[in-house]
């Protein structure tokens, strides 16, 4: 498989133009460094009924393209869960029966990050383990060797975060997020991470867990997000910011390629431009890195 860049949308309702710009800019970071690119639909939790569909068909009309298939982490639970097996089998993780009240309300472990899992469960001994599980199923944590990990991000700089034993499955099976992204972008050649800056954050646990499992580090470029006009992030309450809620106002896919390009400051305002011709103005280095406000036409 050839090198590349991803979108990786939750299918819980219609893209918004955060997300149409996201995706629209992790698509020119592939394209632009001759990288394919690939859709990952993130559906382990809320999915809404044919919002796959409309996403890519949303995505289509802005002028992307991408290899298939598109994979659905639905498929893939089997592959999460012998990775875990693989780690849990050389002793790299462990059991946790912590409620997320307990791991709030514990000390904090010295040393330890605040907010960080304070080791409640990590050296329990088989005879407490089997008292525990009769109470609750055990979510499966990593025991982690580091306090926090840096990684490079090509608008950010070098940043470090936070590292603690994370939850990797939680009680009732379904593979944490963290693990599903890392075992995904591994087995499908995603080697360029492009997403909005609100998951930097992860992206030390992330980066410290694919070397654990021997993976590369992907690079990463973390974009600014798209915010309403309160300074919020936007959400279904702010009017038009979906496609099909565009188009109703008379802002068809075109016009909000070109809104978007202008707010990247690669078009001038209502400039008509499509994503090809944004190809070639691509410089990652010129982008902004404040957010953008958004401010949905009134019908
Ligand atoms: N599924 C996540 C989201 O929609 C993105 C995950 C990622 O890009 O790593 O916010």
């Amino acid at each position: 498989m050839t090198a590349a860049g991803r979108f990786a949308p939750s299918p819980s309702g219609d893209l918004h133009v955060g997300n149409l710009r996201t995706a629209l800019l992790a698509w020119l970071f592939a394209r632009s460094s001759g990288r394919d690119f690939r859709i990952r639909m993130e559906d382990l939790d809320r999915v809404k009924a044919g919002a796959t569909q409309r996403q890519l068909a949303d995505l289509a009309a802005l002028g992307l393209d991408w290899s298939l298939p598109v994979v659905a982490q639905s498929d893939r639970l089997a592959t999460y869960r012998a990775t875990v097996d693989r780690l849990a089998a050389a002793g790299e993780t462990f059991e946790c029966f912590c409620t997320r009240r307990e791991v709030l309300d514990a000390p904090s472990a010295p040393h330890a990050p605040p907010g960080a899992y304070p080791g409640t469960c990590r050296d329990l001994t088989e005879a407490e383990r089997v008292e525990r599980r009769r109470d609750r199923p055990a979510a499966i944590r990593l025991r982690a060797a580091v306090t926090g990990f840096t990684v490079h991000d090509q608008l950010h700089g070098g940043y470090t975060g936070d590292v603690d034993d994370f939850v990797l499955l939680r009680g009732d099976g379904t593979p944490a997020y963290n693990l599903a992204v890392v075992v995904d972008d591994a087995a499908f050649d995603i080697d360029q991470v492009v997403r909005g800056d609100d998951l930097l954050s992860s992206a030390p646990r992330q980066a410290y867990l694919a070397q654990r499992l021997g993976h590369a580090v992907p690079e990463y470029a973390h974009v600014p997000m798209v915010l309403n006009d309160k300074g919020i992030r936007l959400s279904k309450r702010d009017g038009a910011i979906t496609l099909a809620q565009l188009a109703e106002l008379g802002y068809d896919a075109p016009r909000v390629v070109s809104m978007m390009a202008t707010s990247l400051g690669m078009a001038a305002p209502d400039e008509p431009v499509t994503a090809r011709e944004l190809l070639r103005r691509f410089d990652p280095e010129a982008l902004p890195r404040t957010p953008w406000t958004f401010v949905a036409p009134a019908a």
